[in-house]
């Protein structure tokens, strides 16, 4: 999917890793422990929704 598509708000990002577990070609976590999308992602739109919905924080949105 359009990587474009996938907004992440930092702040609400505890860093967890669970988005980065379940797509972890699209998600990285940076040295922060905020998730960030790769520069070369490629992203399932499966996986990011997956990700989207089991973000315990909700800071993935995708539009
Ligand atoms: S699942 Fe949510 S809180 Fe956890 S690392 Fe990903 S964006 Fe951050």
């Amino acid at each position: 999917m359009d990587k474009n598509k996938i907004h992440i708000n930092q702040d609400l990002c505890t860093g967890c890793g669970t988005c980065s577990a379940i797509a972890p070609d699209c998600f990285r976590l940076n040295d922060d422990f905020k998730v960030e999308v790769l520069e070369n992602a490629n992203c399932d739109e499966e996986a990011v929704k997956m990700a989207e919905e089991s973000c315990p924080s909700g800071a993935i949105s995708i539009h």
